[in-house]
């Protein structure tokens, strides 16, 4: 009979709990809320993480709706230096979400001026402007046309900015501060299409042309910090010269598209009247890599971990992952991962390890 007693008991308590739960909602909820609000706010991660080369993956998708990747947004702290290459739709809201000091962003590097790499510009130069309250504008590198592009944004954004400055003062919103400012990388040329952009202290930045043609100028960039390194492909099919400038690389993070995936898309598109979309999706098989492709990069390279972004088509649940990448683990011995948004990578300097966090 005591069992019965124990198990009415526990029941008895279950029920009073979720009666006070539900009676109590908003004072829980208000508590809850005021310690969600002390732990996240303001919050800059990189006051915990060791010196080294840190990469937090703010956008893993690419312009096609995927419920959990905001467009391409890769932020990396090297030592204090904050850098974040390309600002995808809803990236900069996440990278801000991930405790990266959007506040003390150095610069912004533009892969390519497809607008999947850029149309989260707006909600990046606000973040950095009055979270930072800047004095200077942002400045931002990509290849030739970026400021076209800048400058559009700009002129977009200029009223707003009227209306911050008049609303939080010029000592948050300095207008000296608004908006971002071009910085044209040229297209790299000599041998293994490469060009160091920063050699400083602890931190080099090389710039690698890649292949996405017809879209040219498109870039890859390598970042270097100390012993600690990590190759950001941009948007490329294979490219050997990625490959070369990728030697013995910490970590590869290298675009993908698996071509029977969205075969299958084209194939869904044509099938339900919507010849624009499949024509689209045809088109768009030639100029990325595929998940095998750049576990062949990663592994010719001699990385010692692969990321894999920019996922085409998108993944709506974890466990499309190994359809996704199919082969590729057959082709490169180290670890290969699907990004998902909120990923962070740490790589300490002066060591070996690479550690993943999810850092949402
Ligand atoms: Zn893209
Ligand atoms: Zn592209």
């Amino acid at each position: 009979m005591k069992w019965r007693f124990v198990a009415l008991g526990v029941v008895a308590l279950a029920v009073a709990g979720g009666i006070a739960g539900f009676l109590l909602q908003r004072q829980i909820g208000d508590a809850m809320f005021k310690r969600a609000a002390a732990e996240n706010v303001g919050r800059d991660r990189s006051a915990e993480l060791a010196d080294g080369l840190h990469v937090f993956v703010c956008g893993s998708g690419s312009p096609m709706p995927d419920p959990s990747r905001a467009g391409p947004c890769v932020g990396v702290l090297a030592g204090r230096h904050a850098l974040l290459f390309d600002a995808g739709s809803g990236g900069p809201r996440r990278l801000q979400r991930m405790g990266f000091p959007v506040g003390r962003l150095e610069k912004l590097y533009l892969t390519h001026l497809h607008s999947d790499h850029f149309d989260g510009l707006g909600e990046l130069m606000l973040q950095a402007w009055v979270g930072g309250s800047r004095t200077t504008p942002l400045p931002i590198a990509g290849p030739e046309g970026v400021g076209e592009v800048v400058g559009g944004f700009n002129m977009a954004y200029r009223i707003d900015s009227t209306y911050r400055t008049a609303h939080h003062g010029s000592a948050v919103a300095k207008p000296a501060g608004f908006g971002g400012a071009a910085e044209v990388i040229p297209l790299p040329t000599g041998p293994g299409k490469t060009a160091v952009l920063l050699d400083e202290g602890d931190l080099k930045i090389t710039v690698i042309a890649v292949d996405h043609a017809p879209v040219s100028p498109s870039f890859g960039y390598r970042i270097d910090y100390k012993d600690r390194s990590v190759v950001l492909s941009g948007d490329t099919v294979y490219s050997a010269d990625l490959v070369a400038a990728s030697k013995d690389v910490d970590l590869m993070l290298h675009e993908a598209l698996k071509p029977e995936m969205v075969i299958e898309v084209r194939d869904a598109a044509s099938n339900s009247k919507q010849p624009h979309i499949a024509k689209v999706m045809g088109d768009i098989l030639d100029y990325h890599a595929s998940p095998e492709d750049a576990a062949r990069a990663a592994s010719e390279a001699g990385a010692r971990m692969l990321v894999l972004y920019h996922i085409v088509p998108p993944l709506p649940s974890s466990f499309l992952d190994a359809a996704f990448l199919g082969d590729a683990p057959k082709l490169f011995s180290g670890p290969i991962k699907v990004a998902e948004d909120g990923l962070l990578i740490s790589m300490p300097a002066g060591g070996s390890g690479i550690e993943q966090i999810m850092a949402r």
